[in-house]
């Protein structure tokens, strides 16, 4: 989300109801529930964290975007989160990645802000046109999110190259602004990337707490379609979404996702441009103070980037 520039967004209530499809939650609470209660069992309780039961109400993806939308704003969708397993974390000590290549985008970039004629450009992103880029967000004390996608980015380089995955960057901190949205997506399909994953924090509401995957909807309109990579994008993000929560104790987000962690989104040009399996975190919200303490800090950081590797390399080896 982006806190400057011309996509500014006056805060938003914390639940909005967006969008004209409705999708049946009720069915789906009991699998969140299962993905909460797994959460619980499982995460470090030495943050003294006290979010609530996930909520049982519905809500709504959007139908389409709304061209205020940024990369990283709040569109809920709700899908149940996996039960994490220690399966990701045998296959990460079982076998190699050698021959696998991982997409990994950095969101924004530290450049963007000097940029505006640039990144405002508009780009097609298949349902509309949208905004190059955005600059992100940033914490109150002015740690900006596009160093957070940079640093957790490198550290999820590293590893997943140490068991032998060839590992592409959209940009690496090595170009003044951007790359564009469409760009990003072009960059994993010229890879053949097995996966690709684009990394974010938001920037939603004090109060709004956790981390969210999100999903691309089934989108085919215009040089956009989704639907060879929506099925696999989701077993991608189901099993990040249940190692992040393993590994870093963090909570599914509090304020979109109905608790499970996951969310559709048919709005982001980097998903539905991709001819590759790709998802994005969010890994917390920059906007609220104890979300920015896990953000700013290194050693979280760390598992951040491990808990994102083991549900990728879960993933490629299926
Ligand atoms: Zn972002």
């Amino acid at each position: 989300m982006s806190y400057v520039g011309p996509d500014f967004e006056p805060p938003r209530p914390s639940r909005p109801r967006r969008g004209a499809l409705t999708v049946a939650v009720a069915a789906l609470v009991p699998a969140a529930l299962v993905g909460w209660l797994v959460y619980e069992a499982v995460a470090d309780t030495g943050g003294g964290r006290s979010l609530g039961a996930p909520p049982a109400t519905s809500s709504s993806p959007p139908a389409t975007a709304t061209g205020s939308a940024t990369d990283d704003g709040r569109r809920p969708a709700a899908s149940p989160m996996p039960t994490p397993t220690a399966a990701s974390a045998a296959s990460a000590a079982s076998g190699s990645l050698r021959g696998k290549v991982v997409l990994v985008d950095p969101g924004h970039n530290p450049g963007n802000v000097q940029h505006p004629t640039e990144i405002n450009r508009k780009v097609n992103i298949g349902t509309n046109w949208k905004e190059c880029d955005t600059t992100g967000t940033s914490t109150d004390s002015g740690y900006t999110e596009a160093r957070f996608t940079l640093d957790v980015a490198r550290r999820l380089r590293a590893i997943l190259q140490q068991q032998g995955a060839t590992v592409k960057f959209t940009q690496d901190g090595d170009r003044p602004w951007g790359p564009c949205v469409d760009e990003r997506a072009r960059i994993g399909n010229d890879a053949h990337a097995d996966a690709a994953i684009s990394v974010h924090a938001d920037g939603a509401n004090p109060g709004d707490r956790g981390f969210h995957v999100i999903l691309p909807a089934s989108v085919h309109q215009g040089a956009a379609d989704t639907r060879p990579i929506v099925a696999t994008s989701r077993d991608l993000g189901e099993r990040v979404a249940g190692s992040f929560v393993r590994v870093t104790g963090s909570a599914p987000a509090n304020y979109v996702g109905d608790g499970t962690g996951l969310v559709v989104r048919n709005d982001l040009g980097g998903l539905n441009l991709s001819t590759v399996p790709k998802v994005f975190i969010e890994c917390g919200n920059m906007r609220d103070g104890k979300d920015a303490a896990l953000l700013t800090s290194e050693t979280w950081r760390q598992k951040a980037a491990q808990g994102i590797s083991e549900g990728i390399v879960s993933f490629l080896h299926g």
